[in-house]
């Protein structure tokens, strides 16, 4: 800890997978001798470059890169792109340690990292934001490959950034290879990609909720965020019968007491690929904008925490709690703190970790690989199927390693432990290195 003193995300997210781990490990001492989880904190690697480009006035900016390649004991590195503003060194090796178990979870080849820029794509040009991916390619390039490194999309990267990063990589390398995940559908990306980890978490909340004799139909929902992981929740939420009633971006939340429908939702799709704001919806369809507020005050029976790390603390939880959710299931990475965590756990509420819900979207990425390998493409109905089965063997690996001493199940021991167990074999096999 002294080492990452001043990496306070990445400290959050150890420490948070190290209390599930920690007594597991103790009861099976080869991981200790090992020193399994002192290697897994460490990444392999780490690459920070400059960024240098020129905007639509002419006048040079220099951003910062960053490519945190985590572990591949498993398989390649594999991980998104995120450019915000917020994005710095601790941000991003809590992502990419994160993702080490979440990929493990997913049953696929996939090691782990994440990457991405202090850039923020607010208010640029697509002129300026082709210039700024092709820069941050033109040094990434050397460090991926699609057996070495493939990234992805996450915050502020969708289908426009992953399309010129992909350019500029195919010009460089003179090769057409499956280096990059989240392409478009033209030129070698997945059906149900977008959807994939919108989709992914609403399939293990309806698993979860199963499992307590439950579903999705009928219950109210409130989902924070308005980019591509709210959107696609919110569409399976309301398949499977469920009323969304919030969205919400960094200025402020929308509450749309009757239900958000397809058609809303088209709305809210078409608003964000224009890049405006949620309040524009408020007006709109006539309903409540809480402005600079999250959606946490709202009652409801289940929380999609789906815009971005630490938006769910413990005073958001104990409203939640104390206006009858029955359960929280993590579309974003890390959204609620430790302490809000604890809080939930021993509300005995149900709780869907990140790594175990939202993995739905590296899932389908994985699927990605597969099919750029094979050069072929699968129909929308075989990866919609391969997805549901994924998130079914997520929550019975959860099930498995998850269960508490009084009896209860916590998904996030489970999660955590299941997730160790396959990579910390496949590192003692590998030897130390
Ligand atoms: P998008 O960029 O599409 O959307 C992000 C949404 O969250 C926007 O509504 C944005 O609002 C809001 N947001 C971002 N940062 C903040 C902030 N600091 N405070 C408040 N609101 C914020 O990203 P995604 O939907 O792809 O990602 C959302 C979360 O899901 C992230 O935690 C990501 O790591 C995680 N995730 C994404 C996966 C994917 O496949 N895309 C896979 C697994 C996890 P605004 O426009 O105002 O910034």
């Amino acid at each position: 800890a002294q080492r990452d003193a001043n990496e306070p995300e990445f400290l959050q997210a150890v420490s948070d997978v190290t209390e599930s781990v920690l007594p597991f490990i103790r009861d099976n001492p080869r991981y200790q001798k090992e020193k399994i989880l002192e290697r897994i904190v460490e990444p392999e690697r780490v690459v920070i470059f400059r960024v240098p480009w020129v905007n639509d006035r002419g006048e040079i900016e220099v951003n910062r890169g960053f490519r945190v390649q985590m572990n591949s004991a498993i398989g390649p590195y594999k991980g998104g792109l995120r450019f915000h503003p917020s994005v710095n060194l601790s941000i991003l090796k809590f992502l990419a340690f994160e993702q080490t178990f979440k990929n493990s979870l997913t049953g696929l080849p996939m090691g782990s990292g994440k990457g991405g820029s202090d850039f923020n794509t607010r208010n640029r040009s697509d002129g300026e934001v082709m210039r700024f991916c092709q820069s941050f390619m033109t040094e990434l390039f050397r460090h991926i490959g699609s057996n070495l490194d493939v990234p992805a999309g996450d915050i502020g990267v969708g289908a426009r950034e992953i399309g010129y990063l992909f350019g500029q990589y195919k010009r460089i390398k003179g090769s057409f290879t499956g280096v990059l995940t989240g392409k478009g559908s033209e030129f070698g990306g997945s059906l149900i990609r977008p959807e994939a980890t919108g989709y992914g978490l609403v399939y293990f909340t309806e698993e979860i909720l199963q499992n307590k004799g439950d579903s999705m139909q009928g219950k109210k929902v409130t989902i924070s965020g308005s980019g591509n992981v709210a959107q696609y929740a919110l569409q399976k939420s309301i398949e499977l019968g469920a009323t969304v009633v919030s969205m919400s971006d960094s200025d402020g939340t929308i509450y749309d007491e009757a239900g958000i429908d397809d058609e809303k939702l088209a709305y809210i799709m078409k608003l964000k690929n224009n890049h405006q704001r949620i309040h524009e919806y408020a007006s709109k369809y006539k309903c409540e904008y809480l402005e600079n507020e999250k959606p946490w005050k709202i009652p409801c029976d289940i929380a999609l925490p789906c815009a971005t790390q630490n938006e769910l603390n413990q005073e958001d939880a104990r409203q939640l709690i104390d206006n009858g959710a029955i359960c929280i299931a993590e579309g974003a990475n890390m959204p609620c703190t430790s302490k809000a965590i604890h809080l939930i756990e021993e509300s005995n509420i149900l709780y869907g970790p990140g790594k175990a819900a939202n993995a739905g979207g590296v899932t389908v990425s994985g699927l990605e690989m597969s099919q750029n390998s094979l050069r072929f493409s699968w129909s929308r109905e075989k990866v919609d199927h391969k997805l549901r089965n994924v998130m079914h063997q997520i929550h019975k690996k959860c099930l498995h390693y998850g269960r508490t001493e009084d009896g209860h199940i916590s998904y996030e021991k489970g999660a955590n432990i299941a997730g160790f167990v396959k990579v910390a074999e496949a590192m003692i096999a590998l030897g130390v290195v």
